[in-house]
């Protein structure tokens, strides 16, 4: 459920006060108050059903068309169905434990989906929230994500080798030259993080490519050989 930031933040204040030996009971007479649901079929009791976790393991490869200066780049399924619900709810309607336990599939998803593509990296690389969208959501979706990835093959996650110097309003609904022309220098790299290294830029959805070819671009520009980046879905 989407809470407005002000309601959210007294919520927290809520919760930090409460001594940390009630708090179990006091998340326990939520949840029976407001049951969790499973992100995708609705299912009441969990965050995510033992089915739909399954589902969302199993990915397909979808190369992405040409988006210069991006080497190459693919996802791992459609923007639709289930896939859609998980990433929806990953980025809107979780707090941090939810957020992972629905990373979990989604990164494992992301890893297979990559060890397919048997391209060759150096580092990888979260695409950045600028830090009041972190601090409003607590976590970075494709930093959770990441981390599967990397972990599974064994390569480092360089969260800092790109950050966003400009918080761009939301993109839906806007065409792609409009997004183009919000987020050119909205993104800077650190020329010691990524000098010579070949980039997996990870992000949640690809739509119009402008957010993944405005972070290769700056990560070019310090020094990058190369960048190529896998998303969860194309839009
Ligand atoms: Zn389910």
């Amino acid at each position: 459920m989407k809470t407005d930031p002000d309601r959210q933040s007294t919520a927290l204040h809520r919760e930090a006060r409460i001594p940390a030996g009630l708090r179990a009971l006091y998340t326990l007479a939520l949840d029976l108050i407001f049951p969790p649901r499973c992100a995708c079929c609705g299912r009441v009791d969990t965050v995510l059903c033992d089915h739909c976790a399954d589902e969302l393991v199993r990915g397909d490869i979808i190369l992405l068309p040409p988006m210069p200066p991006i080497h190459s780049g693919a996802a791992c399924g459609k923007y639709a169905g289930s896939l859609r619900s998980a990433i929806h709810a990953l980025k809107y309607e979780s707090d941090y434990s939810t957020a992972q336990r629905l990373a979990l599939p989604l990164g494992q998803r992301m890893a297979a989906v990559f060890a397919q593509l048997a391209w060759k990296i150096d580092i990888v690389v979260p695409v950045p929230l600028h830090t009041s969208r972190l601090r409003e959501r607590g976590y970075n979706q494709s930093m959770l994500l990441g981390v599967h990835v990397a972990h599974q093959f064994d390569l480092p996650v360089v969260p800092d080798a790109v950050t966003r110097l400009r918080s761009t309003a939301s993109q839906v609904g806007r065409s792609s030259a409009e997004r183009e022309r919000a987020l050119k220098d909205a993104f800077a790299a650190q020329p010691h993080l990524v000098d010579g290294q070949i980039l997996l830029l990870i992000d949640d959805v690809c739509t119009t490519g402008a957010t993944l070819r405005a972070c290769a671009q700056a990560a070019l520009n310090a020094g990058a050989r190369q960048v190529t980046c896998l998303t969860l879905a194309s839009a």
